[in-house]
């Protein structure tokens, strides 16, 4: 429960701290303890409105402050950050429940982004090419799009940000952003040091309050061109169906339900350090976590044993505490979804290797702990095999060979990662080749991308976006091709034939 001494924080609007003009609020809490971290402004679509113009007025200038500059900022905001990593991954680990480690990584992913769109500043590259007529020049070069609504998850609550905030800005946008409501208040430190990093007023905009409100209103509103939104699949639908009537450019990173293939060749050591970092590290709730594992049925009962002795000795507990290798997952809402996929398994059929609880005592009664979950003897086409759980569990599926274990791999509806263990060369690039999905590791797990490739999935994961890397800046510009003639006169193309 929030007392007298919880802390109350505002919207972040033309450059000051302000209520939501209903005055309603939300807390945010620990979801290790139930503590109160927090008091929110519960925004409406007033709020909104206030900052779309905020942001629309800030464009005018923002779009003219040379690219270098702009960059410049993301070079402080990325020092500012650096500085204050291990506060950042403090908080972090109190507000969304992520280890420590893992915190701030999520933390240095923002730096790493924020350094790599930084230089974008003095590249932003575009092309010269000939002309196919005498005396002219031709170039294409990219330009700024307008405001910005930028629609987080709660899982990278500093990292998915910068990953959608970074390139926006570099290019020449300014932005209302809205993040989770389970982690309102990295949101707010996020925008807040990129203030203090020196985004003008009005450029950066935060908007606190519901997806179906704050975030339905960004989506709707006729002066934000473009929306960027990571989150679930059914949410990425809505928003497209509901960005439709404004024909705006929407970016969506969507779920995952993504497998690590391991054949009888493999490493199984390696695999299953892999299978455990990519199935329980953030207690399963990326978007890339291993949620399948496909194994070939001569490495199946050895791999499966090692893989169970591993997991029954990951410990749990609040992110912040030394030695704890599990946190909690989100929300009551959250551990309710992961129980009941441990039921529709057993229902259908699967075996429970280990897991399947909710884990109380030892201190961890206050929290939204679920015990590490493998599922042996899975079928594809079972539930538990396609439907995303988001939380840690995972289920093994046994296939004949590498071509049965890419079929298995590429037959679910999203297509995020993918990974394979073997240390057969043509197998892996077989594999490289044929595996549907948008990142493939070769003897890793299924999570580890760097923030200089570009991230993303195919099929029902996404819309053909990447965010990070040089691909990232396609969301947040528009081509501009321009035509210089120097000849004094009227030339046609495709008529005029100069020799
Ligand atoms: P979510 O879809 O519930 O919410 C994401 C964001 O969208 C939140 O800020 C939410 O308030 C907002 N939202 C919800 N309904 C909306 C609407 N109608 N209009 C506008 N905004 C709306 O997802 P979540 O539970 O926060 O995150 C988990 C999901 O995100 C998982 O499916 C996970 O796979 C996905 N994810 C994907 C990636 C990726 O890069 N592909 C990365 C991380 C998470």
């Amino acid at each position: 429960m929030a007392t007298a001494a919880t802390k109350s924080f505002k919207n972040f609007i033309g450059g000051e701290w302000v209520d939501a003009a209903s005055g309603e609020t939300f807390e945010s809490r620990n979801p290790a303890n139930g503590e109160t971290i927090g008091v929110f402004p519960r925004s409406s679509a007033e709020d909104v409105d206030r900052a779309v113009e905020a942001a629309k007025q800030a464009y005018e200038e923002w779009r003219l402050v040379p690219a270098p500059r702009r960059g410049e900022i993301l070079f402080r905001f990325g020092q500012l950050l650096a500085e204050q990593k291990d506060d950042f991954a403090d908080l972090m680990a109190h507000e969304m429940g992520k280890v420590l480690p893992e915190a701030a990584g999520d933390v240095q992913e923002a730096i790493d982004m924020s350094f790599y769109m930084g230089g974008e500043g003095r590249r932003l590259f575009g092309q010269t090419t000939p002309s196919e007529l005498r005396d002219k020049f031709n170039m294409s070069v990219r330009m700024p799009i307008g405001v910005v609504g930028v629609i987080t998850p709660w899982n990278f609550p500093i990292a998915i940000p910068s990953w959608k905030i970074a390139p926006a800005l570099v290019c020449g946008n300014t932005i209302v952003f809205k993040p989770a409501t389970d982690t309102p208040l990295l949101g707010e430190r996020f925008v807040e040091l990129l203030a203090e990093a020196g985004v003008p007023a009005g450029v950066v905009n935060v908007v606190h309050g519901g997806g179906g409100e704050v975030g339905d209103r960004l989506v709707r509103h006729p002066d934000v061109p473009v929306i960027t939104l990571t989150g679930s699949r059914e949410t990425g639908v809505a928003v497209l169906r509901n960005a439709a009537d404004n024909l705006k450019h929407v970016h969506l990173e969507l779920g995952g339900k993504n497998a690590i293939i391991v054949l009888e060749d493999a490493d199984i050591d390696l695999a299953v350090e892999g299978i455990v970092w990519s199935a329980f590290g953030t207690a399963g709730q990326r978007c890339t976590a291993a949620s399948r594992v496909i194994v070939q049925e001569g490495a199946y009962e050895e791999l499966q044993k090692r893989l169970v002795a591993v997991a029954e000795k990951l410990r749990l507990g609040p992110g912040w505490e030394e030695g704890v290798d599990v946190g909690p997952v989100i929300n009551q809402g959250a551990l309710e979804k992961i129980h009941s996929y441990t039921g529709i398994g057993k229902d259908e059929g699967a075996k429970l290797l280990t897991g399947g609880e909710i884990a109380g005592g030892d201190g961890l009664g206050d929290g939204y702990f679920y015990r590490p979950t493998i599922f042996g003897d899975v079928d594809p086409g079972m539930r538990i095999a396609q439907e995303e759980i988001f939380g840690p569990t995972t289920a093994l599926i046994r296939v004949r060979d590498a071509d049965e274990a890419v079929r298995v791999s590429n037959g679910i509806e999203f297509g995020l990662s993918s990974s394979i263990f073997t240390r057969d060369v043509n197998k892996a690039f077989r594999a490289m080749r044929d595996l549907e999905a948008g990142i493939t590791y070769i003897n890793a797990g299924t999570i580890g991308a760097e923030v200089h490739l570009p991230f993303g999935g195919v099929k029902g994961t996404g819309n053909g976006h990447r965010e990070a890397g040089q691909a990232a800046l396609d969301v947040f510009t528009e081509w501009k091709s321009i035509y210089v003639d120097y000849s004094g006169k009227l030339q046609k193309a495709q008529i005029d034939t100069p020799s």
